[in-house]
């Protein structure tokens, strides 16, 4: 089977849709020079480091490092998403245009106003605990937006993933049954696995049409 995808490592910086100083006076040249090919620059070779170094690992069977290692791909493969987004989002004054139908429609379906949609973007980019960013993301899940804050970029997260397998490691999740060995809870509940609804939602996620899966709660 043909696997169409970034391999391990081959990140690239992508090029800004304008030039340095086409976003002044609000972003000035030496700002978004700094921020793209610098700070930008950093989180894509650091991505690319950290996946070299995840094949190494695969290869080694050495886990030892795994939680660096998984810290990194989570910090520097957010910060390489959001920032490719970033840039893409953004036009030079007065050529932005006005929200489309589809964008106002929806976000009149789930925050009730435009206004109201504003404040609470506004408010939350704003009140991020220290370094982070405001995003509006949907959520497919529910078939709506939603306004979050992210903490740095990660929180071990990569921005835009769509879940397909996981597992409940909070110790609620296992206590009663395996104390505190999670290590055990993990390897038994392997066989717990459910393939054909992984198989399910790795296709509705591959597809575009992210997956409606888990629940028709709003139906
Ligand atoms: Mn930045």
């Amino acid at each position: 089977m043909e696997c169409i995808m970034v391999p391990p490592g081959r990140h690239h910086l992508p090029p800004l849709p304008y030039d340095d100083n086409a976003l002044e006076p609000v972003i000035g040249e030496e700002t978004l020079r700094i921020h793209h090919n610098i700070l930008h620059k950093a989180y894509v070779d650091n991505l690319n480091t950290a996946e070299l170094s995840m094949v190494t690992v695969r290869n080694n069977d050495d886990y030892q490092y795994i939680k660096y290692w998984e810290d990194e791909l989570a910090f520097t493969g957010s910060g390489h998403i959001l920032h490719s987004i970033y840039w893409t989002i953004m036009a030079p004054l007065g050529m932005g245009g006005q929200p489309g139908p589809n964008t106002m429609h929806q976000i009149c379906c789930y925050f009730g106003s435009f206004d109201a949609f504003k404040a609470q973007f506004q408010n939350a980019a704003n009140k991020v605990q220290g370094s982070g960013w405001g995003i509006l993301t949907w959520q497919p899940t529910w078939n709506r937006l939603e306004i979050l804050q992210a903490e740095k970029h990660q929180n071990l997260t990569q921005w835009s993933g769509i879940p397909i397998l996981v597992c409940d490691v909070w110790e609620h999740a296992y206590y009663l049954d395996y104390q505190s060995n999670r290590q055990k809870f993990i390897e038994d509940w392997w066989a717990l696995i459910n393939w054909f609804e992984v198989e399910r939602r790795l296709i509705l996620a591959m597809s575009g049409i992210v997956p409606l899966t888990i629940t028709n709660e709003y139906i």
